[in-house]
């Protein structure tokens, strides 16, 4: 069965749920499982036909690993002058940079054209860096990136990267409310930033269905504090538990596909519960190759540089600077209040015809044009895991740990009813 035919049956079960009347009492039976909607009986339920991904030890290719630099109170889009350049920070972006990106930079240039500038420098190739010389660019202005490592030599390059805009990027209690504000507006821009380059030859932007699979229902996640827990981030500029993480996803619901629990019979996994999601992702390679040719084309220099102080950014020739170099401020700027959170991934040879993701205890797995990512996320640490460790040599032992967790749901997999 092809994906045409399978998504207007799970539209059919959204609008059926959105109707309301007799449809109401289903939702309030279901009031247990609120992490998704159930379709409800339209026409004689089938399977889709996935293939499944193979995940033995032999599949794997690589390995990455990088550290995530998360900022207590958000992003750093602060301004500052040395000597008489007017600098603007664009870095802390935690592990949403690839999903704040377009935001981010829309912010940043506007704050650079207040004093009308017909030329900016930025400070950093990754995916921040660069996305905002492209924004400068398209905004009028003549841009040189400085930088020590071009975007596939960045953390950038070695990320996740889907679209989870609120992925550890700040804590609640310093970001404050007003950050809330400020996000949503960067995550509406970006997600046009996204729409925009979706379709593009080599496929920079997807939107693929993603299985969160579960042995019992599935709950919301919450995210209570623990009594037993004394203190917070204060203390030692860490956080102590998973409740003081900030998040804001409920408020882009609009944006975001609504996920669907699929019925017994549609469901083509040996577990007794799955729920069905569109989820968007970057392929990084042509990513970066797109954004590469845009910034050429439009007259972008490249400098190769390593800086060593803020004050060299004084001595640049441009008085307008967007510092974008990531997790590297805190040594650069000195800026103390990043701290790191480490993160892995395993790649798989790529998988054209399974191309779908898939999540199952502490595994998950999503299918890239070059490769299947496969990252171990221990549920019960959630966005604590990795909190305070800068270590960015990777260990292949979790990863092959969670592929062993999946290779019996790859080999129990059911094909069309
Ligand atoms: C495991 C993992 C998974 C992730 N998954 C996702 C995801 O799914 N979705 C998502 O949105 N985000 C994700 N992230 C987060 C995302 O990768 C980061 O937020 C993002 O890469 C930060 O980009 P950046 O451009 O600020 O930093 P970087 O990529 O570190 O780039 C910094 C740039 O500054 C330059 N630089 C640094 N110091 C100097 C200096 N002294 N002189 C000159 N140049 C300098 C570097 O060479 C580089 O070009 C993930 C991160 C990790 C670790």
């Amino acid at each position: 069965m092809s994906r045409q035919n399978w998504y207007p049956q799970a539209n059919l079960a959204r609008r059926e749920m959105l109707r309301g009347g007799a449809a109401l009492g289903a939702v309030g039976a279901l009031s247990a499982c609120t992490a998704g909607k159930v379709a409800s009986a339209g026409p004689a339920p089938r399977r889709p036909y996935l293939t499944p991904m193979r995940v033995t030890p032999d599949q794997l290719i690589d390995m990455k690993c990088c550290i995530r630099p998360v900022r207590a109170a958000g992003p750093n889009l602060g301004t500052q002058m040395i000597g008489d350049t007017l600098v603007v920070h664009n870095y802390g972006h935690g592990g949403s940079g690839w999903s704040l990106s377009w935001g981010s930079a829309e912010v940043a240039v506007g704050k650079a054209l207040s004093v009308l500038p017909s030329e900016i420098a930025v400070v950093g190739c990754g995916i921040i860096g660069l996305t905002t010389a492209v924004v400068a660019q398209r905004a009028g202005l003549k841009v040189t990136i400085y930088t020590r490592d071009v975007i596939q030599r960045t953390r950038s390059f070695r990320a996740h990267g889907s679209f989870t805009p609120d992925s550890r990027v700040a804590l609640s209690a310093p970001a404050g409310a007003g950050f809330g504000d400020l996000w949503e507006q960067m995550t509406r821009l970006s997600w046009k930033g996204f729409r925009s380059m979706l379709g593009l030859p080599g496929d920079p932007v997807v939107f693929q269905d993603a299985y969160a699979l579960s042995d019992a229902p599935p709950v919301k996640k919450h995210h209570d504090a623990d009594p037993a827990i004394k203190g917070a981030w204060e203390a030692g500029g860490l956080p102590l538990q998973d409740s003081e993480w900030a998040h804001y996803m409920d408020r882009i619901k609009d944006l975001v596909p609504d996920p669907v629990m699929l019925p017994t019979a549609e469901n083509p996994f040996p577990v007794a519960y799955t729920r069905r999601s569109s989820e968007m992702h970057f392929n990084f390679p042509s990513y970066a190759h797109h954004l590469l040719t845009e910034f050429y084309q439009r007259g972008g220099l490249m400098v190769m540089r390593d800086f060593n102080d803020p004050s060299q950014y004084g001595q640049l020739k441009e008085k307008v600077v967007i510092n974008a170099t990531g997790y590297a401020a805190r040594d650069l700027w000195r800026d103390k209040t990043v701290f790191p959170v480490r993160g892995q991934t395993g790649w798989l040879v790529p998988q054209h015809d399974a191309p779908y993701s898939l999540r199952y205890k502490n595994a998950s797995l999503m299918a890239k044009n070059d490769g299947i990512v496969v990252m171990n996320n221990p549920i019960d640490l959630g966005e604590m895991f990795g909190v305070g460790d800068s270590m960015e040599l990777p260990d292949p032992a979790p990863i092959l740990e969670v592929m062993k967790i999946v290779e019996p749901i790859m080999a129990g997999m059911k094909g069309i009813a």
